[in-house]
């Protein structure tokens, strides 16, 4: 199931909730506007190679279109387009005033030096800088993307339009970025556990957490679960496998193993696991920061030993394991919810940028958590008075939202 496919799926039963009429599903559900580019791009050994991107706007009832751009060989057309869907509902759930963008490139930049990667990161500025800006579009990380590809596309656009730092999100702290974009996501993720965790009576103290993907969500989680909750990490995962150790990982010492560019796999203090062991691995939290469609019907919904799933990845559930997760009792607390950290500070950041003004660690922190435990309550609510899942109650939040801000502007 694609992306877009997913996306559609879960909206019908939110839309259906608030009774949303059928022209207005259309609105939602159709993307504003799509821009697909050829890149052509010279390589370390003078050939030319020509890769494709895109960069979807989903929405932009509610403010600039905001959505990270990721460069992953898989993805396409579809796979952004599902992703640029769900910013829309993210920024609105966050009420926060962005609208949902994604771009993506197709293209695996491991096999990239650096130089190819900034060419091409240049070369797919150009090309959609035409519907870029503070007020239209603003970017930001994603999979394979982080502050340096930031910086490429900042000073690419700034080269024609002028210093515009409010053009990207996710920049470095020295070029306009915010101090605690780099973990807000995996920050994000933690206070929507410990929330979750004083509802439930499950507790994060000492419990056991699995994590797939030791990226940006994942690894900020990790360390964050730890220092902050006390939280035991028994396994984690990346594209090359895991490690396992009942007891707790160190995770200090695993991050710094990975800051060496060593795989999580050859960690040499833990039992190594393969990605598909890892969802059987008995743990009351269960944390998928990797890719999306991982937790599938055909795979390992059935198998899961987990007390709740939390979505640091976007779309890592697809529907149907959904249902089964639904008729085996264990809740997911969704992704656009879970994950909002990181667009969450990228607002803070747009709006330090278009201010001239600099915010501390510490107001980033607290504004960062009253904005996503005030959504989390929203959700928990909803769903506790209609009977829902958190997925369809924050589905209907955000749908209502936007298609206020549709009516509100005469659609
Ligand atoms: P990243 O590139 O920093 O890390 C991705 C991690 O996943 C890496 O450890 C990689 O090895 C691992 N991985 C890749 N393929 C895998 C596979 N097949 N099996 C297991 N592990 C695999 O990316 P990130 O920024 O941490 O993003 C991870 C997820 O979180 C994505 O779904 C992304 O859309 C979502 N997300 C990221 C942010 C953010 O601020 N970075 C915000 C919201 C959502």
């Amino acid at each position: 199931m694609s992306g877009k496919d997913i996306a559609a799926s879960q909206f019908e039963r939110a839309a259906n909730l608030i009774n949303l009429e059928d022209y207005m599903r259309r609105i939602l559900m159709t993307p504003f506007r799509e821009i697909q580019v050829e890149l052509p791009v010279r390589m370390d050994d003078g050939r030319i190679e020509v890769f494709t991107g895109y960069r979807i706007q989903h929405n932009g009832a509610r403010g600039p279109c905001k959505g990270g751009i990721r460069y992953h060989p898989e993805a396409d057309h579809d796979e952004v387009l599902g992703l640029a869907t769900i910013m829309t509902w993210k920024t609105a759930l966050m009420d926060i005033p962005f609208g949902g963008a994604k771009g993506g490139v197709t293209v695996d930049p491991r096999k990239l030096s650096k130089l190819e990667l900034e060419r091409l990161t240049r070369r797919f500025t150009q090309r959609i800088a035409i519907v870029l800006g503070p007020y239209r579009d603003v970017p930001a990380p994603d999979v394979n993307t982080n502050a340096q590809v930031m910086t490429w596309l900042l000073d690419e656009y700034s080269s024609r339009h002028g210093y515009t730092p409010a053009v990207v999100t996710g920049k470095p702290v020295a070029l306009g970025g915010s101090l605690g974009r780099e973990e807000a996501t995996g920050r994000g993720v933690m206070y929507v556990m410990a929330e979750y965790s004083r509802d439930s009576g499950i507790p994060l103290r000492d419990s056991r957490v699995v994590i797939q993907g030791f990226g940006n969500v994942g690894s900020n989680l990790a360390r964050l679960l730890v220092a902050e909750e006390g939280a035991r990490i028994v396994a984690v995962s990346d594209v090359d496998g895991g490690t396992y150790d009942e007891r707790g990982l160190d995770i200090p010492a695993l991050l710094q193993h990975v800051a060496e560019k060593r795989p999580v796999p050859e960690w040499p203090h833990g039992r190594r696991i393969t990605n598909d062991e890892l969802w059987t691995i008995p743990c009351e939290w269960l944390c998928p920061c990797a890719l999306g469609g991982v937790i599938t019907k055909e795979t390992n919904a059935a198998k899961l030993q987990c007390k709740v799933v939390v979505e640091g990845a976007n779309e890592p559930t697809t529907p149907t394991a959904d249902l089964i997760l639904e008729e085996r009792r264990i809740p997911v607390l969704p992704d656009f919810l879970a994950n909002a950290g990181g667009v969450t500070v990228s607002y803070f950041e747009w709006s330090q940028n278009l201010q001239q003004h600099r915010w501390t660690h510490e107001q980033v922190n607290a504004e960062l958590k009253a904005t996503i435990t005030k959504a989390y309550k929203d959700v928990r609510d909803l769903g506790k008075s209609k009977g829902v899942s958190f997925r369809t109650a924050a589905y209907a939040i955000a749908l209502g939202r936007v298609a206020e801000a549709e009516r509100l502007r005469g659609n």
